[in-house]
């Protein structure tokens, strides 16, 4: 079949551990086997080969949350409370954005994230201008470098918020339900596009209700932000007489396919109603660290069952682009949280990165097995940040330095190869964010 291919690797990382000598057999981007690598040739000899000698392939990571614009105000915001650089960073520079800019903020930011070895982003996406120009231009971005994205396409009326990320409801709803007809791809799902009410201070209960209204006619999950900071609570509170969840909980939304962001003011009442009704969170150790937010119990979540998906969050508020990363902090904030050692480990955290946040927005990836999509990284087993080879999982988590990231394929197609982005070069990203960013100042 002319899509096949067959990807080895002299070590592999597989749902029940790390493994030898492996190969992959991929047809139309999904996996159809996975074995050792004579058996897997032996059943399609003919199929183009990708090898990784020295390598170990693991599972792509999944970015639940990411503003892919936000990459091109790195450093430009940094060290401020959080409204501050809110209207000193984002309100300031990110109105201005045309198509073309936040095309190069998503090439700049998705390239990155393909580098460190991040093969789904989800985009939670408010530079709308009344339109679908702008979204459009982040998924033929994302195209290009042949990442695989969820166009998280927010509904916001908040009118203290930039006009550039206003609408009303039946503009919203259109420019959603256009988006998604043209863009989501049910066969491959390299593209997918789902609602995202973008939070209970830029989206009027009306609003909110509009998006949870769409991705329940899509068949799909929305998302939301939530209990980021603590005035958001009180806010909450002073509106609703509810915290965040139970006033969520009182609208005309289906709770099962929400996807709350942050939650780091969840109290345990949320925490379990959000179990309770089968909700799923995107967490964002990294940006919640880095602004100051507040520590989610991500302990008590995912001992409660709560599907939990890592995120990287906006480029200028981490201000890396590695999910690889964000196992790491998540562990080690958890760990200092609970003063526990124990409280989390290795393991746990490379599912929320992989496998769960997978679960989290309804595709299947995150995993070497049959029926996942074919999305691999390949690790540079000479590389000293993961030595001792037989602690695999481990060092993938706490030690591994982006320096060992070699090589990513996406839908069984190779998209980084030797630490080199396949289809779009480094260098035309760089132009461009040079040329974009050329007066944007801390002052
Ligand atoms: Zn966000």
């Amino acid at each position: 079949m002319r899509d096949d291919v067959i990807i080895t690797a002299d070590r592999a990382l597989l749902p029940g551990g790390a493994a030898g000598p492996t190969a992959v057999l991929a047809q139309g981007g999904a996996i159809v086997a996975v074995g050792d690598p004579a058996s897997i040739v032996a059943m399609a000899p003919e199929a183009p080969r990708v090898e990784w000698p020295h390598r170990a392939m693991v599972p792509g990571t999944v970015n639940t949350h990411n503003h892919s614009f936000q990459s091109l105000l790195r450093g430009i915001g940094d060290d401020l409370p959080f409204l501050a650089w809110r209207d000193r960073a984002l309100y300031r520079y990110s109105p201005r954005l045309t198509p073309d800019g936040v095309a190069t903020g998503a090439l700049f930011a998705f390239g990155e994230m393909l580098l460190h070895g991040v093969t789904t982003v989800c985009d939670f996406f408010y530079l709308n201008h009344q339109g679908t120009e702008h979204a459009t231009a982040v998924i033929e971005a994302a195209q290009r470098l042949g990442i695989r994205i969820v166009m998280a396409r927010c509904f916001y009326d908040w009118d203290g918020a930039p006009a550039a990320y206003r609408e009303t409801i039946p503009q919203a709803v259109a420019h959603f339900e256009a988006l998604h007809r043209r863009y989501h791809d049910r066969a491959r799902q390299l593209v997918s596009v789902q609602p995202a009410p973008h939070s209970q201070h830029g989206a009027s209960p009306a609003m909110i209700e509009a998006g949870a209204g769409c991705a329940r006619d899509a068949g799909g999950p929305w998302h939301i932000h939530l209990a980021e900071e603590q005035y958001q609570v009180e806010q909450s509170l002073a509106r609703f007489g509810k915290r965040p969840l139970a006033a969520v909980a009182e609208l005309d939304i289906d709770f099962a396919s929400m996807i709350a962001v942050h939650g780091c003011w969840f109290d345990a009442d949320e925490r379990a109603l959000l179990a309770d009704c089968g909700g799923s969170l995107a967490y964002c150790p990294g940006s919640n660290m880095f602004l100051g937010d507040g520590v989610t119990d991500l302990v008590d979540l995912v001992a409660r069952g709560v599907k939990v998906g890592l995120g990287t969050d906006g480029g200028c508020s981490n201000n890396r682009v590695s999910v690889f990363d964000e196992m790491r902090t998540a562990a080690l904030l958890q760990k200092v949280h609970k003063i526990d050692g124990q409280a989390i480990d290795a393991r746990t955290c490379f599912r929320l990165g992989t496998v769960t946040a997978g679960e989290v927005l309804r595709l299947p990836i995150g995993a070497i097995a049959p029926g996942y999509r074919c999305d691999l990284v390949a690790v540079d087993l000479d590389d000293p940040s993961l030595w001792p080879a037989q602690a695999l999982e481990n060092n993938l988590v706490y030690a591994l330095s982006s320096r060992a990231i070699t090589d990513v394929v996406v839908d069984g197609r190779e998209v980084v190869r030797a630490r080199t982005l396949c289809h779009v070069r480094l260098d035309e990203i760089h132009q461009r964010v040079r040329e974009l960013t050329a007066d944007w100042t801390r002052d």
